[in-house]
C-alpha cells in the first residue's frame, strides 16, 4: 500500500471517480442489440464509519449486519483505523428511461431490458464496485466493497427474514441517498428504479446531509396515508398495508420468473428480475408528492 497522496477534496474526486465509470466505461451496457447504457447519472453520498445508524442496523437487521469497522477490520487486520476515520462511499444507479418504459407496460412478468438490467447492469455496478477500490487503493487510501468481499454472506433475519452482512440500500439511507418505501425499495430523488453500490474506505469525506429523520419519510403511504400503488402492482400480492412478503417475491422470482426469462429472452444462466413495484408507480422517478395521487 502506497502512503496516501494528498487529494484537495476527496468528496469531489470520488463522486467524479464514480459519474465518470458510469458516464463513459462500455461496461455500462445492458449488452442487447444497441448496446444501450444500462444507468444513467448516478446520485453518490458519504456517510461516516461512525454513524449511529449501522450499529442500528446491527440490532434491527441482525447481529451478522457489518458495521463499516467490521468489514474493514476483517479486510485489513493489520489496519489499526478506528471507525471514526472510515468512510461508507455509496452511489445509486437510475435505470435508463427506456428500460423503465418497457417495464411500465408489463403486468406480470419483467421486460427484456429490465432483466438485462438485473444481470449485465449489475455486472457493471460491480466493475464499478471494482474501480472505485482500485482508485482509493492506488492513492493510498485502503478500500473494500462489502459485497465483493469473500467473507460477504447470506444470512437470516429474526425481524426481516432474507438478509446478509452487508446491505447497499441500508448503507445509501445511512449515506443521504434516500428513505425505504412500503415494498423495501428504497426512495431516492432519483426515484427506486434504481441498484446501489457502496465501498467502505479509510479516508476522511465530509458525510452527506440527510434530509430525513425517518426512515421511511419519502413514502406516501408512511408519510401521509395515501398512495399504495406498489401493492396492486405486484402480480402475486407480496406487497400489503403490512409491507413485503420477501418469502412470496422470491418464490416468484426464482420459481416462475426464472422460467419466464430462459424461454422468452436469450440471455445466460438463471436470470430473473421483476421490478413491478418499482415501475409505473409515484416513486418510480423520483420523490412522490400528494400531487401524484391525489
Ligand atoms: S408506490 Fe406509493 S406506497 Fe408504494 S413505496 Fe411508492 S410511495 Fe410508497
Ligand atoms: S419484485 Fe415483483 S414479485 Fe417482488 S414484490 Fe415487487 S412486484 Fe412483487
Amino acid at each position: 500500500m502506497k502512503s496516501s497522496k494528498r487529494v484537495e477534496d476527496p468528496g469531489a474526486w470520488i463522486e467524479s471517480t464514480i459519474k465518470s465509470f458510469i458516464n463513459n466505461s462500455p461496461e455500462n451496457s445492458l449488452k442487447n442489440e444497441g448496446n444501450d447504457r444500462a444507468w444513467m447519472d448516478p446520485l453518490v453520498g458519504f456517510s461516516r464509519g461512525d454513524d449511529h445508524l449501522y450499529r442500528e442496523f446491527k440490532e434491527y437487521v441482525g447481529f451478522f449486519h457489518w458495521t463499516p469497522g467490521e468489514i474493514f477490520t476483517r479486510t485489513f487486520p493489520r489496519s489499526k483505523v478506528s471507525p471514526d476515520e472510515l468512510t461508507v462511499i455509496s452511489w445509486v444507479l437510475p435505470h435508463n428511461e427506456r428500460t423503465k418504459s418497457d417495464n411500465r407496460k408489463q403486468t406480470a412478468y419483467p421486460s427484456e431490458r429490465w432483466v438485462r438490467a438485473r444481470v449485465h447492469g449489475e455486472e457493471a455496478n460491480e466493475k464499478l464496485r471494482e474501480h472505485v477500490v482500485e482508485a482509493l487503493q492506488e492513492s493510498g487510501y485502503e478500500a473494500v466493497a462489502p459485497m465483493l468481499s469473500p467473507f460477504f454472506e447470506r444470512q437470516s433475519s429474526e425481524r426481516y427474514g432474507f438478509a446478509s452482512t452487508w446491505s447497499e440500500r441500508h448503507a445509501a439511507y445511512a449515506s443521504g441517498l434516500g428513505t425505504f418505501g412500503l415494498c423495501d425499495g428504497l426512495i431516492t430523488p432519483r426515484g427506486k428504479a434504481m441498484r446501489c453500490g457502496s465501498v467502505v474506505a479509510h479516508i476522511k469525506i465530509h458525510p452527506t446531509n440527510r434530509p430525513y429523520s425517518d426512515h421511511h419519510a419519502y413514502c406516501l403511504f408512511f408519510s401521509k396515508g395515501l398512495c399504495g400503488e406498489c401493492i396492486n402492482s405486484c402480480p402475486v400480492k407480496a406487497i400489503s398495508e403490512d409491507g413485503h412478503d420477501k418469502v412470496t417475491c422470491r418464490n416468484y422470482l426464482r420459481s416462475v420468473v426464472e422460467d419466464y426469462v430462459r424461454s422468452h429472452f436469450a440471455l445466460e444462466g438463471n436470470a430473473y428480475g421483476c421490478g413491478l413495484c418499482q415501475t409505473d408507480v409515484p416513486c418510480e422517478s423520483k420523490i412522490p408528492t400528494e400531487s401524484d395521487v391525489t
